[in-house]
């Protein structure tokens, strides 16, 4: 999934880069811009365990003739556990997925789980 990377030179100055899966950061990475120092700490900081949402388009398309434009399914899976994932099985308008996305942004994926679960638009279209 990849990793934030927080440095630190000499002088105390801080700077910080994203590096994908496993890397760790090169020479240039690992040298000060202000005074061109090498790191003194170099610190890996994982990724948070928060829900990445997808927008899947539903419209399907068949010689020329389409439907459901502009319907989404909205999925989030954990960025820690990749086997765990949710998807809509009711596609919904393009402002729908992104009040229920809202809903499940910045939260541990327990609780994000726990909130697609109560606030899932698919209830409401059971209820219905
Ligand atoms: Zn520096």
């Amino acid at each position: 999934m990849g990793a934030w990377w927080r440095m630190q030179c000499e002088d105390a100055h801080l700077w910080e880069i994203f590096l994908e899966g496993d890397a760790e950061p090169n020479e240039e990475q690992l040298t000060c811009q202000e005074d061109h120092q090498p790191a003194v700490t170099a610190t890996r900081l994982p990724l948070a365990d928060q829900a990445t949402i997808t927008f899947i388009p539903a419209t399907w398309e068949l010689e020329g003739s389409k439907g459901h434009s502009d319907q989404y399914f909205v999925a989030m899976h954990s960025s820690k556990h990749a086997e765990q994932s949710h998807r809509l099985t009711h596609p919904v308008t393009w402002e729908e997925a992104i009040k229920f996305a809202s809903l499940l942004k910045g939260i541990p994926w327990g609780q994000a789980t726990r909130r697609w679960e109560r606030l899932s638009p698919d209830r409401k279209k059971q209820r219905n």
